[in-house]
């Protein structure tokens, strides 16, 4: 197998699921209990949270653990319309969000709160001139992703996040994609809040992080008992929790290593795949992207027709993000950099880690010239 869908998962690493074991069956504790057995438990939820906070420049206390990047994103969004509605019901966001964010947003609006999706351009980026365009007196939150999950682009997220703090408003950002596998400084990016996920850095499934910047009041999200003081209701995740840390604390040692590697790889398979198949563009930002992210769009094929034939070749990619597969839609992302449905319909992801090989590269970029004659040439 070559699996070249890591923005949609990523294999736990091997010293994640060691320091996780434990956990299940030898230290089982439920850390909220009073008895010695918990205290262990205790310090390893510390011990994450800390490693958590560290490779985002942020503290220990600013960390709350939720169930993934979907909660985080929740959590954050609803908090704030909740926590803020006295003052304004207006928020700002993008079009090209990730669902866990554009739904919340869409529910919101059922609630009387009025939402400004904001376009971007052929490459997926926000400007941030449009960001204080948008801005009203009633605006209480902006929030715009780190960096986009399909397509790559990196957003002018300090930039953004300026605007917000000159005109006093709340900045959240979804770092699900970002979080581990490029620098993010919560202090000099200007964040208040930002949504992390464990399973995308090496960590595991179920497991999220909302960063929740000192001085700014939420509420709880899940009502319950007292664990993350409060804030966040239900028996801790403890090997959730635990692997989390241990992944992020992995990044963060080799997030200068992996980031090149990837680099290499990833512009590798771009230069071959425009040069080398006719009619095929590339997706999203050609500089501002994530290291390991990929997106093409191929003239006169369906992106799902190459989705078949690369998996029975053993190689796992995507044709729109993991959230969307299973609908034959559009990417939303796509339309909102203002591509033809035909053209949307034939795109395809290809997400690298650090542990993909210049090999599985060239194989990938051999067959997929292949697999695309050959689908012209049927028609499909
Ligand atoms: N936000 C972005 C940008 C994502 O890519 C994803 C997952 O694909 C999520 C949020 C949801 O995260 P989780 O799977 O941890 O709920």
């Amino acid at each position: 197998m070559i699996y070249l869908d890591n923005a949609a998962t990523t294999r736990v690493k091997n010293d994640v699921l060691k320091e996780m074991l434990p956990w299940f069956s030898e230290d089982y504790c439920n850390p909220s209990a009073v008895y010695t057995f918990a205290d262990k438990g205790k310090e390893a939820i510390a011990t994450a949270r800390g490693r958590a906070a560290k490779i985002i420049g942020a503290s220990p206390a600013e960390i709350y653990f939720t169930s993934g990047g979907t909660e985080a994103d929740n959590w954050a969004i609803k908090s704030v319309a909740e926590t803020l509605a006295v003052k304004g019901k207006h928020i700002i966001t993008s079009k090209i969000e990730h669902h866990a964010v554009l739904h919340t947003c869409e529910y919101l609006e059922k609630h009387g709160y009025e939402v400004t999706y904001l376009d971007v351009d052929k490459y997926g980026t926000v400007n941030p001139e449009s960001v204080k365009a948008a801005i009203r007196p009633d605006t209480i939150l902006i929030s715009v992703m780190t960096a986009n999950n399909e397509i790559g682009t990196v957003e002018p997220i300090t930039e953004i996040g300026k605007i917000a703090h000159d005109n006093g408003i709340l900045f959240h950002t979804d770092a699900v994609q970002a979080y581990g596998h490029i620098p993010i400084d919560v202090t000099k990016m200007n964040i208040d809040l930002l949504s992390a996920s464990g399973h995308k850095l090496g960590g595991p499934k179920g497991v999220g992080i909302l960063y929740v910047k000192k001085g700014v009041r939420l509420c709880p999200f899940m009502h319950g008992g007292a664990q993350e003081r409060g804030m966040r209701a239900g028996t801790s995740n403890i090997p959730g929790i635990v692997g989390l840390g241990k992944a992020a604390q992995l990044a963060g040692e080799s997030m200068t290593a992996h980031m090149e590697h990837e680099r290499t790889l990833r512009d590798r398979l771009i230069k071959r795949v425009l040069s080398e198949i006719p009619g095929s563009y590339l997706n999203g930002h050609e500089t501002q992207r994530l290291p390991g992210n990929t997106n093409f769009s191929f003239d006169g094929v369906e992106g799902e027709s190459v989705l078949v034939l690369l998996d029975s070749l053993g190689i796992c990619a995507s044709s729109g993000s993991a959230c969307t597969s299973g609908s034959l839609d559009p990417s939303h992302v796509l339309l909102a950099t203002g591509m033809s449905e035909t053209l949307a319909r034939s795109s395809l992801r290809l997400t690298l880690s650090d542990e993909n090989t210049i090999e599985e590269i060239d194989f990938v970029a051999d067959e997929l010239k292949s697999i695309i004659k050959k689908l012209r040439e049927a028609g499909r």
